[in-house]
């Protein structure tokens, strides 16, 4: 991994115009779905409404009066007040509503010029006067205009807050941050043979020897490793594309090779998230799905496996009819075993881990004496080879079994 020292606002760059933008526009939408289903709502209910009444209406024409063996009055009487609470909750929680009806209610009364008032009954101007009291207290919008202004006062003094806090932090401060090297993953994925000299996913033929679940296992060892040793990482956004892309489809297409399938027909049965069937027929899932892999990131680095003893490493089951031999996995005693024959990339790709240029530089390698061994693993301890939860320091390698 590469460490650079840089002013915090790489780390965390602020929103860029264009993100400020897309983000006003969602919230946007969500406010006119959400006004929509109100609206919708409303609509219902006052059709609702609408037929109550025709009916109530319609009953009480052909019988004179309402004969109930039961009492609703009361019932009848909440439902509606609570729609007439919310309606006029509404009135008074929408600044314009308020504005137009203050207006409606108070300009250009005659009621207001005294020549008029001194001709006019006492009571009538008192109640005048008591009614403008009553508009002005419950209607008046300049109470609820200052609170809207002070809220956006607020934000925007956080705003130059969090600027100058941010600017600050720039001129003083200095973080850390990780990137993966992401031309050497580049470079390790087209030595494994994910990609192409295009750099497009291609199966890899050595594999199509192995069984479905365990070819998915083998891709998900590498895939969960790297995204989880390079999980701190600020451009671990280019190792998930290669995981969830390179690996996904390369795997996809080892699939097809192996059953002679199209790349279409091998999504169809084993879906883009490599579902295959474990021994009691339930779906398993190995290798990340695309939604978990978008979730990834953001951790703190805690001691990482490295991926290149998975990488690097194929177990080839053989053929041939064994004698049974007991699991060689540390602390394993279980004797119904399958043959397997390691195949180190170095080998299958004759190139030397010494030499810099064709290896990949830093990816370790496993040692020349395990090529071609013979190992007797249980289905468990193989699964967990795959997978890369455990390595070949986990397995007594010295008890490995001469076959021609
Ligand atoms: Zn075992």
């Amino acid at each position: 991994m590469e460490l650079q020292a840089v002013p915090p606002s790489v780390l965390h760059p602020p929103m860029s115009e264009k993100a400020i933008r897309a983000r006003k526009k969602y919230l946007r939408q969500k406010e006119v779905k959400a006004l929509e289903l109100k609206n919708a709502r409303e609509r219902n209910r006052k059709k609702l409404g609408l037929k109550l009444l025709s009916h109530v209406f319609k009953k009480s024409k052909q019988s004179d009066g309402f004969k109930f063996s039961f009492q609703i009055e009361n019932e009848v009487r909440e439902i509606f007040q609570t729609w007439a609470d919310e309606v006029v909750q509404e009135f008074l929680g929408s600044l314009e509503e308020r504005w137009t009806w203050h207006r409606m209610l108070t300009a250009g009364d005659f009621l207001s010029l005294r020549h008029i008032r001194d001709q006019l009954p006492q009571e009538l101007v008192d109640s005048y006067d008591k009614f403008q009291e009553q508009v002005d207290k419950h209607l008046s919008p300049v109470k609820a205009r200052k609170a809207l202004e002070e809220e956006g006062r607020k934000i925007k003094e956080e705003e130059e807050r969090k600027y100058a806090e941010r600017t600050v932090d720039d001129l003083t401060k200095l973080c850390m941050k990780v990137s993966a090297p992401i031309e050497l993953v580049r470079k390790a994925v087209k030595m494994a043979g994910f990609t192409n000299k295009m750099g497009r996913p291609r199966p890899i033929s050595i594999l199509t020897s192995l069984e479905d679940a365990d070819i998915i296992k083998w891709y998900a060892g590498v895939g969960r490793r790297w995204l989880d040793f390079f999980c701190c990482c600020h451009n671990l956004k280019m190792v998930k594309t290669v995981v969830s892309y390179h690996l996904r489809f390369s795997c996809i297409l080892t699939l097809a090779e192996k059953h002679e399938a199209t790349k279409i027909e091998c999504i169809r049965h084993y879906t883009k998230d490599l579902k295959v069937p474990d021994l009691n027929g339930n779906e398993e899932v190995h290798f990340p799905t695309e939604k978990e892999v978008k979730m990834m990131g953001d951790k703190n680095l805690s001691d990482p496996k490295p991926v290149d003893g998975a990488l690097s490493l194929l177990l080839i089951r053989l053929a041939s009819d064994e004698p049974s031999h007991s699991c060689i996995g540390h602390f394993c005693d279980k004797t119904d075993t399958v043959m397997y024959r390691v195949r180190l990339l170095q080998n299958i790709l004759n190139v030397n881990p010494a030499d810099e240029g064709k290896w990949v530089p830093r990816m370790s390698a496993i040692h020349e004496s395990l090529n071609q061994m013979c190992l007797p693993l249980c289905s468990d301890h193989k699964s967990d080879l795959y997978t890369g939860k455990i390595t070949l320091q986990d397995l007594d390698c010295t008890s490995h079994v001469n076959v021609d």
